[in-house]
C-alpha cells in the first residue's frame, strides 16, 4: 500500500456532484464480478499492492508487478461487468459534460495538441483513423487541415453528435472494425489505459497501418500525477483505468508488441512505428526500482504540501481569530462552499 489512506474506506477523494454520487451508489448496488489479472507486459502474477480504492471510494485493486515494474489492476471487473459499466455507469460517474462539451474540448485543445506533436511525421492529406474518437472533435480538427478522417467508438449518442458536425464516424469496436483502407496515423488517445488486452489491439492496429505509417498514443501517466492531479494518486485512480504507465513501462509494452518509439514525453504523448516480426523484443527489463522511486517521490511531495497547507490554515485561523474576523469568515464559507 502506498500509504494507509489508500485502504478502501469507501470514502471519495474528490469533490462529487449529486449526479455522480447517485451514479456511484447505483453502481455499488449492482452485481460486480471480479477476475484476477496477470501482468499485461510480462504475464507475472506477483504484485505489490498499491491501493484498495479509487477516487470515487470504489473498490480498486492497483498493484505493482514485481517482475517488470508495470502498474495495473491485479484484480479487475470481468467482461460482463465491464460491458455493463461502460454502457450504464462510466460517463455518469466520471461527470462527463455530454457530447457537445467533449466535441469542443477535443476540437479546441486535444486535436491541435495531437496535430502539433505529429506534424513533422505526417504526410499531407493522409488517411487518419482514431480509435475511441468520442464525439469526433479531434478528427474535426484534422479534417480542417486537409486529412481524410475516420473515427470509431461505441457510444452512439456521442457518434451521432460528431457526425452532425462533419467527420466520418462509425459505431464499431477495434475487435469488429474492418476496412479496405490503410491509415497513417492511427490515433489512440486516452484509450490504451482502459484496455485489459492491449496486445490484441496493438496487433490489430499494425494490420491497419500503411507501410511506414505510425501510431499516436496518449495516456495519463504516473508522471502526470505531479501536474494534473495535485500530486495525489487518489485523485488520479479511477476505475475505468486498468493500466498506469511510466515512460519506461509504456516503452516496454510497445517493444514487446513490436513497436519502436519515434518520440515520447512524460505526460505521455508518444509516436510509434511498427517493427518487423523478427525484431520483436521478448526480453523483460525490470523497472520496479524506477517505478517505486517515482511513486515515493510523488507521495512524499504530496505529504509535504499537505503539511504546509495545514500549517498555513492554522496561521490564518489564528490571525482571523485574534482580529475577531473568524466568525464572519465561517459564515461566508458556509454560504459559498457546497457540502461534499
Ligand atoms: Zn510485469
Amino acid at each position: 500500500m502506498i500509504a494507509r489512506r489508500y485502504e478502501n474506506d469507501g470514502e471519495p477523494s474528490i469533490r462529487l456532484d449529486a449526479r455522480q454520487k447517485q451514479s456511484i451508489a447505483a453502481f455499488k448496488s449492482k452485481r460486480i464480478s471480479w477476475r484476477r489479472r496477470s501482468c499485461v507486459i510480462c504475464e507475472g502474477v506477483d504484485f505489490e499492492v498499491l491501493s484498495g480504492k479509487n477516487r470515487y471510494g470504489l473498490e480498486y485493486y492497483t498493484g505493482l508487478c514485481l517482475c517488470c515494474g508495470n502498474i495495473q489492476q491485479y484484480k479487475y471487473y470481468d467482461q460482463e461487468t465491464l460491458c455493463q459499466f461502460y454502457a450504464d455507469d462510466y460517463r455518469k460517474i466520471y461527470g462527463a459534460g455530454g457530447p457537445e462539451a467533449l466535441f469542443e474540448q477535443l476540437r479546441n485543445q486535444k486535436g491541435p495538441a495531437i496535430l502539433a506533436f505529429c506534424s513533422n511525421d505526417l504526410m499531407p492529406h493522409s488517411k487518419v483513423l482514431e480509435i475511441g474518437c468520442g464525439s469526433g472533435g479531434t478528427l474535426f480538427h484534422f479534417a480542417k487541415h486537409g486529412f481524410d478522417v475516420t473515427g470509431i467508438d461505441l457510444d452512439r449518442q456521442y457518434l451521432e453528435f460528431g457526425v452532425s458536425r462533419g467527420p466520418r464516424l462509425q459505431e464499431a469496436s477495434i475487435e469488429n472494425f474492418t476496412s479496405a483502407c490503410r491509415y497513417d496515423p492511427v490515433i489512440l488517445s486516452h484509450v490504451l489505459e482502459h484496455l485489459t488486452d492491449p496486445g490484441f489491439v496493438l496487433a490489430k492496429i499494425k494490420s491497419l497501418l500503411v507501410e511506414d505509417g505510425f501510431l499516436y498514443i496518449e495516456v495519463p501517466s504516473i508522471h502526470s500525477v505531479r501536474t494534473s492531479y495535485e500530486w495525489n494518486f487518489l485523485e488520479y485512480f479511477q476505475n475505468a483505468h486498468f493500466l498506469h504507465f511510466t515512460r519506461e513501462t509504456l516503452g516496454q509494452l510497445m517493444r514487446r508488441n513490436g513497436y519502436v518509439a519515434i518520440r515520447q514525453n512524460d505526460f505521455i504523448q508518444s509516436l510509434w512505428a511498427p517493427t518487423s516480426a523478427d525484431e520483436k523484443i521478448d526480453e523483460i527489463e525490470n523497472f520496479y526500482e524506477s517505478t517505486v522511486s517515482e511513486i515515493n517521490d510523488i507521495e512524499k511531495t504530496y505529504r509535504s504540501r499537505i503539511r504546509y497547507l495545514n500549517f498555513a490554515k492554522r496561521v490564518l485561523r489564528t490571525v482571523l481569530s485574534k482580529t475577531g474576523l473568524l466568525a464572519a469568515v465561517r459564515r461566508i464559507k458556509r454560504r459559498l462552499i457546497m457540502p461534499r
